[in-house]
């Protein structure tokens, strides 16, 4: 019924500008490492609803004929990482549909829990369903409420799904945004401020979004509020009970970039903290600090200052990988990996290296890289990683494979160390992770590392995504 559960993406949204699309579109440009897979914008001009999304990048899709057949002062984007085989178009977004309550589109950031009970339901009184998304089910929802306005029937709408989103709407006259009540998937709420004195709105899954299309970062939708913009102005509504927050942790671990603010803080802050801290509760003998690149980078510089190893950019990335290349027939030993990242033999030989990555989920990565420092002739590899061990698989957006796979599900520290073949392996407490994104009023959720989800998690997808 749903290919996948685990989604990443990133959202967007523009109000009052004329050229909204394009707006929306650079916004994904920014958004692009939320999600690889899809992207696609909706805009309205009053009238009509026009969307294009295809497979690919952001970059490869919006052409400016593209853009041309997007026009009007209001749009929505969405950049999407999931699904496998033939129904990734039909799951990519934003879906947009023409119902009883008008025309609208939608993109969602998130994953709900309960979709496949409200699909059932849905299927029986009549429902038709395209895709395998589940995002679907909440445009289904509209359209069945009995509220008789949008807002009524949005509002009954969320009402219904549970877990985690952010969700950007778009209606002939007005873009509507709401994030769950536990906040799961960030949010922000931007200003942007025309040369005609008008004010436009944008919202963005983070705030390295705005900054390229000159919007200035208001606040963050708050969980559970629903933030509508129309032609009467802003109008923001709590629609649902306070509830505990669970703002996800791995945002600020990887998921996001550096240079957004994300919950109200800086992401960068974050890494440098789990650096730091990891350096105070592991420590290691060696010579030089290396981080695996990108995402290693703003903690390694952390761990480097902390302790006092100078910090070494040892391996580079290539930046320009795409998703095909051509594996010569002869096998080349971790080809995936060596295409991505190569040593820096010279900043490497006779040293005693701390290597600092994000995140170990299945080990096989880790295990190459550690491999390729050697071969680059390091004396010795200390694996740090800045998060505790990765136990449980999210069901609240991000992709992580089943508890089968997740190495440290089902393996001690001293057995990941042997597999990964490093001298030492260490990760970060999760009192540790708490500090360093400043979480005083517990107001993250951890559920990957504890395996204590925040939510009940009935729905059968859920038995059926932990038994895989
Ligand atoms: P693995 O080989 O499975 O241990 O992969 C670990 C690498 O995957 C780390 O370098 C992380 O930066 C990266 N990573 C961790 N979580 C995710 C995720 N949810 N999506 C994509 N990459 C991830």
């Amino acid at each position: 019924m749903f290919d996948k559960l685990h989604e990443e993406c990133g959202v967007v949204a523009i109000y009052g500008h004329p050229e909204a699309s394009k707006l929306a579109y650079l916004s994904l440009y920014a958004l692009q490492h939320r999600g690889q897979e899809s992207a696609g914008v909706s805009s309205c001009d009053h009238r009509h609803i026009h969307t294009h999304k295809e497979m690919g990048h952001v970059a490869d899709i919006f052409t400016t004929s593209v853009l041309k057949e997007l026009p009007g002062p209001m749009a929505i984007g969405h950049t999407r990482y999931s699904t496998t085989g033939d129904t990734a178009l039909l799951n990519a977004q934003p879906f947009s549909v023409d119902c009883n309550k008008g025309k609208i589109a939608v993109a969602h950031n998130g994953n709900l829990t309960n979709a496949v009970e409200l699909r059932q339901d849905l299927e029986r009184r009549g429902a038709i369903f395209q895709a395998s998304s589940d995002t679907e089910v909440i445009l289904h929802l509209v359209a069945h409420s009995a509220e008789r306005t949008l807002t009524g029937a949005l509002r009954d709408a969320l009402l219904q799904i549970e877990g985690a989103f952010s969700l950007v709407f778009l209606a002939e006259d007005r873009v509507i945004v709401a994030r769950d009540p536990h906040g799961f998937r960030p949010l922000a709420m931007g200003k942007l401020e025309m040369k005609d004195g008008k004010t436009g709105y944008a919202f963005a899954s983070e705030t390295c979004a705005f900054d390229l299309i000159d919007a200035v970062y208001l606040n963050d939708v708050q969980p559970g509020e629903m933030v509508c913009v129309g032609p009467e102005g802003v109008t923001r509504e709590r629609f649902a009970p306070e509830q505990p927050r669970s703002q996800c942790v791995f945002e600020h671990v990887y998921f996001s970039r550096p240079d957004s603010m994300v919950f109200g803080r800086s992401v960068h802050e974050s890494r440098e903290n789990l650096g730091r801290f990891l350096a105070r509760e592991a420590p290691a003998d060696a010579d030089i600090v290396v981080p695996v690149p990108d995402s290693g980078v703003a903690a390694a510089l952390g761990y480097s200052s902390e302790s006092g190893l100078p910090f070494r950019l040892a391996l580079i990335r290539n930046h320009y990988v795409g998703r095909t290349f051509i594996e010569p027939s002869q096998a080349i030993r971790d080809f995936g990996v060596k295409l991505k990242l190569n040593p820096v033999r010279h900043l490497l030989e006779d040293k005693r290296v701390v290597l600092v990555d994000d995140s170990i989920v299945r080990g096989t990565t880790s295990r190459k890289i550690v491999r390729m420092m050697r071969n680059a002739g390091a004396r010795e590899v200390h694996l740090r990683i800045s998060c505790p061990p990765t136990i449980s698989p999210c069901f609240y957006g991000v992709d992580t494979p089943t508890r089968n796979e997740l190495i440290a599900a089902n393996n001690s520290i001293e057995e990941i160390r042997r597999y990964v073949e490093a001298d030492s392996l260490a990760y970060l407490s999760l009192k540790g992770l708490a500090r360093a994104v400043k979480d005083d009023k517990s107001e993250y959720c951890y559920a990957c590392y504890t395996g204590d989800y925040p939510t009940d998690l009935v729905s059968v997808a859920q038995l059926l995504a932990t038994s895989r």
